[in-house]
C-alpha cells in the first residue's frame, strides 16, 4: 500500500469513526479512545498467566512430560478464562468481523506466555482451519487472523498449508463433552505434499476440552510433525 492509499485509508476510517462510533466489543458501550477494548472490560479479563496440559487440563509447568497425566508435554497458553466480557470479544471476533481487538489479544498473550512459548522452539504457527465452506461464508477464519498477528510478535511464520478440514460437523462446543472426540474424529487431513518434521503451534481462539485440536495434532504426526503447543485466545468448559 503506498503513502496515498494508507492516508485515504485512515481518512476513510476516521469517517466511519465519526459516522458510527466503534463499540467496545466487550459490552456495547461507546468507546472513547482508540483502545479495540475498553478500560473496564479489559479490566474484567480473568487472565491466566500458567500453561494447562491440553490433555487433563490441570495447569503444568513446561516439563518432557505431563506430571499429572503422564502423556507427552502438550501445553495450552491461553489469554484467559472463556467468560465474559473476554467471551463477548471473542465471539465479536468469530462472528461479527470486529477484528480490531485481536493485537491487544495477541499483544498480552505474547508479554505473558513469550518465554514459555520460545522455550518450545517451534518453527511455524499452523491455524486450526475451517471448513472451506464455513470460510467462505464467514470470510475470514478468525485462528488464522490471530497466527497472522502473533506471527509477528513471535516472529514465526505461518503454515496454514498443512492441515485442512475436509468434514463439516456441528461446533463442539454445542455438544456434551463426552461426544466430543467422536465428532471430531476423521474431521482434519494432513497435506502430504509437505515433507514432516516440523515442531508446530496450533492456534485456535477458543479451546474447550481440547479434543480438536487434540485431533489436528494425531493428524499432522501421522505426516511425521510434531506439534509442541497451542496457543488461544481463551480456555473453557
Ligand atoms: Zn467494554
Ligand atoms: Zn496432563
Amino acid at each position: 500500500m503506498d503513502a496515498t492509499e494508507s492516508r485515504s485509508g485512515r481518512l476513510l476510517g476516521a469517517l466511519l469513526d465519526f459516522a458510527f462510533p466503534p463499540l467496545c466489543p466487550g459490552c456495547d458501550q461507546y468507546l472513547d479512545s482508540e483502545a479495540p477494548v475498553c478500560a473496564v472490560c479489559r479490566g474484567k479479563f480473568d487472565l491466566y498467566d500458567f500453561a494447562f496440559c491440553v490433555n487433563c487440563r490441570l495447569q503444568v509447568g513446561i516439563w518432557p512430560e505431563c506430571p499429572s497425566c503422564g502423556n507427552d508435554l502438550l501445553p495450552l497458553f491461553a489469554l484467559g478464562n472463556y467468560v465474559d466480557p473476554l467471551k463477548q470479544v471473542v465471539i465479536e471476533i468469530k462472528f461479527r468481523g470486529i477484528l480490531r481487538p485481536l493485537d491487544l489479544l495477541a499483544n498480552s498473550l505474547v508479554e505473558t506466555f513469550g518465554d514459555r512459548i520460545a522455550s518450545r522452539q517451534a518453527d511455524c504457527l499452523t491455524p486450526i482451519p475451517l471448513h472451506p465452506t464455513r470460510e467462505y461464508e464467514r470470510g475470514y477464519n478468525q485462528a488464522s487472523e490471530l497466527a497472522h498477528v502473533l506471527s509477528h510478535r513471535l516472529d514465526l511464520p505461518v503454515a496454514d498449508d498443512l492441515l485442512v478440514r475436509t468434514g463439516k460437523r456441528r461446533p463442539q462446543q454445542m455438544l456434551p463433552a463426552a461426544r466430543r472426540a467422536k465428532n471430531i474424529r476423521g474431521v482434519f487431513e494432513a497435506l502430504d505434499y509437505d515433507r514432516g518434521g516440523r515442531r508446530i503451534l496450533l492456534v485456535d481462539d477458543v479451546v474447550t476440552s481440547g479434543e480438536t485440536v487434540r485431533e489436528a495434532a494425531r493428524v499432522l504426526a501421522q505426516q511425521g510433525h510434531c506439534v509442541v503447543g497451542v496457543l488461544a485466545i481463551a480456555h473453557g468448559v
